[in-house]
C-alpha cells in the first residue's frame, strides 16, 4: 500500500526468495508470506480497506501466513496500538501492544546497533524512522531486540517473532545488511 516496497522486494530477492508487491486480494492468495513495509500506519490501514485486502488479510494471517512488519508494518501486526489513531486497524498476529510514535516526532529518528537474536554476525545496524516500539508482549512472543539509550536508559523492545510472524520498530530494508530479511525467508520457508 505505501512505503518502501522495491526495496523490500529487492532484500527478499536477495535473500533467496520470490517476491513481488501485492495489492489486491487475488495476489495475496498467491504468496506465502507476506511483507508488511513502513508508512504511516492509520493511513495503510485505510488503504487496505479501499483495496479490500483488510478482511482477507486478517484471515490469512490468522491461518498462520508468515509476515514480516517494518515500522508501520508492525502496528499493524499488533494486537494493540497506544496513541494511534481511532480508525486505526489492527492485523493481528503478534500478541504486543505497541506505542505509536514512540521515540518522538520525525526529528528524533535515530540510528542505532542492535543485538539481534536469531541473527548471527555481529550487530544489526537499526534506522528508526518516527518508529514504533512494543510497549508490552505476550508469553508466546520472543523478544529479539532492544535498544536504550533512547529516550532513555529504559531498554525498549524493537524486534520481536511470535511463530512465523516477525516484526522490526526500524528499517531493514533501508541498509544492505539482509540478514533480517534472510531471517524471514527462513521462518516462511520453514512454514511452507
Ligand atoms: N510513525 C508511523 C506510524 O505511526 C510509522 C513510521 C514508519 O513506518 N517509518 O504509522
Amino acid at each position: 500500500m505505501q512505503g518502501a516496497v522495491r526495496e523490500h522486494v529487492a532484500m527478499l530477492e536477495e535473500a533467496g526468495a520470490r517476491a513481488k508487491p501485492v495489492r489486491r486480494a487475488s495476489e495475496l492468495s498467491e504468496v506465502d508470506g507476506l511483507v508488511l513495509p513502513g508508512g504511516e500506519s492509520t493511513t495503510m490501514s485505510k488503504l487496505l480497506e479501499t483495496f479490500e485486502l483488510l478482511e482477507p488479510l486478517k484471515a490469512r494471517i490468522a491461518e498462520g501466513m508468515p509476515a514480516f512488519g517494518s515500522c508501520a508494518g508492525m502496528i499493524l501486526l499488533a494486537r494493540q496500538t497506544l496513541d494511534g489513531r481511532p480508525d486505526q486497524q489492527q492485523l493481528g498476529g503478534l500478541d504486543v501492544v505497541v506505542r505509536r510514535n514512540a521515540f518522538g516526532r520525525q526529528v528524533d529518528s535515530f540510528e542505532a546497533d542492535l543485538d539481534f537474536a536469531e541473527v548471527d554476525g555481529g550487530p544489526v545496524h537499526a534506522v528508526f524512522i518516527r518508529a514504533p516500539w512494543v510497549e508490552k508482549a505476550g508469553d508466546g512472543v520472543e523478544v529479539l531486540a532492544t535498544v536504550s539509550g533512547v529516550p532513555d536508559d529504559t531498554a525498549r523492545i524493537v524486534a520481536v517473532r511470535q511463530g512465523a510472524v516477525l516484526a522490526t520498530a526500524f528499517h531493514p530494508e533501508l541498509t544492505p545488511d539482509v540478514r533480517v530479511h534472510r531471517l524471514f525467508v527462513d521462518l516462511a520457508r520453514k512454514a511452507a
